[in-house]
């Protein structure tokens, strides 16, 4: 027997149209070059509504790729609707790419129009020549001064709207299962991969962003989202802010620690979220700004030293949620939220369980397995697995079958390529990326556990662990690390700190310090450039 209700299609047109109907008068705040542009839900619904029209008029195809360079913005926001609302797939394009990346990424997607900030042309025009299915550039005007090349291709955003009839009615997609989006992810192995979001997973995914043991977004929320909206659709926020009715405030270009402390303080922000890194940058501006309106700071793409939650926890009260997820995921898989079993733990012990990726979000099924033989592994927090997931945002195959299907199991689960442990209640401590496990002697080192602990230490900014070929025990590991500002530490200092902390077989063959450790496109530590550095690395 079927169930007897409505089988209505989950589609991003119904987060538009109840944005437009119930939050008309909720505010998104842009930071710009010059100041701030505020607009209100109801004036920029009618912009998406003249952008449907505009994509029509461009000529783009009834699923085409519409492309965006965009910084965080509420015009980056404007795409967002209109490209899906409209059955055409918006497609983030990663301002930090090399060109080479971008190039193969917008061809790799056939892109049929970029809609490019102004101040980012500089960097993606020296290619137009490589675009090989872009028919239109649409450049939108932030203000900065970078020149406008005199091309038939080239549109400015701003008149194309004004000479645009908002679309009226309802837009509709008809199926759920329809691309949405799409994310490339960063590439550190292999070319870029492209990962395409449905309607239903989207719509899906933002829900999750409103669940009380998560995010918990609400009308009552001003949301600042520092992670990049071609980030993974800036995990979720995007369209979860416009689901719960919440403020949004978005950095535009200007990303210095300064100018997010800035904006949290003036527009009384409650939830942000961004990768580790940004949140290590502001912690010498926390003591110096009224920051007490946050309630939560969303900190994932990369692990959350206990060190890093703990500052926050001493400077604003606030300790962060840490989130674990990647680009196949939709990002988010897991939160890590303090459970009613933890209730009665020491503040210590609840900022260990923080520093764990945490349990399952709703829907989401994750298992560890031995990467080799598939066995699934006990949940005992000891045994370690590769994580596995499944669910209704988890990617199936990547676009165009690209990577041959490798990282899928044979019942379909995503291998994520993320090493845990979990405990008996489910939550999950990453151990390692596979590839980043540093193999000694047979046995594994975790560089993520060992960076952790380096970066407890008072002297010491950033840290990132790699592995070093070594002839008897196959590899060691090697501390890179950075010294905060006006404070020196010696390599023995560092390592006398770790006895203590860390099994003797895992302390550092070396320490080597250097100026900053090198990031990737998303801001994560890029232990590529870093194993490319000492490669030849020779111990002493
Ligand atoms: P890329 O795979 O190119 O880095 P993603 O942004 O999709 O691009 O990154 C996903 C990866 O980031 C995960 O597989 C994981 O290794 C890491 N990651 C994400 N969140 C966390 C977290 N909270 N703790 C540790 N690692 C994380």
């Amino acid at each position: 027997m079927l169930g007897l209700m409505q089988d209505r299609p989950l589609t991003l047109p119904h987060v538009f149209h109840r944005a437009e109907q119930l939050f008309g008068h909720k505010k998104i705040v842009t930071a710009t070059a010059t100041g701030q542009d505020t607009i209100s839900i109801a004036d920029w619904a009618v912009r998406v509504r003249r952008l449907a029209t505009v994509l029509d008029t461009l000529g783009i195809g009834a699923d085409g790729r519409v492309g965006t360079f965009c910084w965080n913005t509420s015009r980056h926001l404007e795409l967002y609707l209109a490209a899906p609302c409209t059955g055409r797939v918006l497609h983030t394009l990663n301002i930090r790419l090399f060109p080479e990346q971008l190039v193969y990424i917008a061809n790799h997607a056939e892109d049929e129009v970029v809609f490019v900030d102004r101040s980012l042309l500089p960097l993606l025009w020296p290619n137009v020549a490589k675009f090989e299915t872009v028919k239109h550039f649409v450049v939108i005007d932030d203000g900065a001064s970078a020149e406008i090349p005199d091309d038939p291709r080239i549109h400015d955003y701003e008149e194309l709207l004004a000479a645009a009839e908002p679309f009226a009615g309802r837009f509709s997609v008809d199926d759920e299962n329809r691309a949405a989006a799409m994310c490339y992810t960063s590439g550190t192995t292999g070319n870029p991969k492209g990962v395409v979001y449905s309607h239903r997973s989207a719509l899906l995914h933002s829900l999750i962003t409103l669940v009380a043991d998560g995010i918990a977004l609400s009308e009552h929320d001003v949301v600042l989202p520092v992670v990049p909206m071609f980030h993974a659709n800036a995990w979720g926020l995007p369209y979860g802010c416009l689901l719960a009715g919440a403020s949004v405030v978005f950095p535009g270009p200007n990303m210095t620690p300064q100018a997010i402390v800035d904006l949290l303080a003036e527009h009384k922000v409650t939830v942000t979220g961004g990768v580790p890194t940004i949140w290590m940058g502001m912690i010498p501006l926390l003591d110096g700004a009224d920051l007490s309106s946050i309630r939560s700071v969303l900190c994932g793409g990369s692990a959350v030293p206990k060190s890093l939650s703990e500052a926050y926890r001493e400077k604003l009260g606030v300790p962060m949620l840490q989130a674990w997820g990647m680009t196949e995921t939709s990002p988010i898989a897991t939160v890590s939220s303090i459970n009613s079993h933890m209730d009665d733990w020491s503040d210590d012990a609840k900022a260990d369980a923080r520093a764990r990726q945490g349990f399952p979000a709703p829907l989401v099924e994750l298992r560890i397995a031995d990467p080799d033989t598939g066995e699934e592994q006990p949940w005992d927090d000891s045994a370690t697995g590769e994580i596995q997931a499944a669910g209704p945002w988890i990617a199936k195959e990547y676009y165009r079958g690209e990577g041959g299907g490798e990282q899928y199991t044979a019942d379909g689960w995503l291998r994520t390529g993320d090493v845990a442990t979990v405990d008996r209640h489910g939550s999950f401590r990453l151990v390692d990326r596979t590839k980043d496990l540093v193999k000694s002697g047979g046995e594994w080192i975790s560089s993520v556990e060992l960076e952790n602990e380096i970066m407890a230490h008072p002297a010491v900014a950033e840290a990132a662990v790699i592995a070093i070929p070594h002839e008897k025990w196959v590899e060691r590991p090697i501390a890179c690390v950075v010294v905060k500002d006006g404070q020196s530490v010696t390599a023995q200092e560092i390592l006398d700190f770790l006895e203590s902390r860390v099994a003797k077989w895992w302390l550092p063959d070396a320490v080597e310090f250097i100026d900053e450790v090198p990031k990737t496109s998303v801001g994560k530590f890029s232990k590529k450039t870093l194993r490319e550095k000492f490669g030849g690395y020779q111990v002493a």
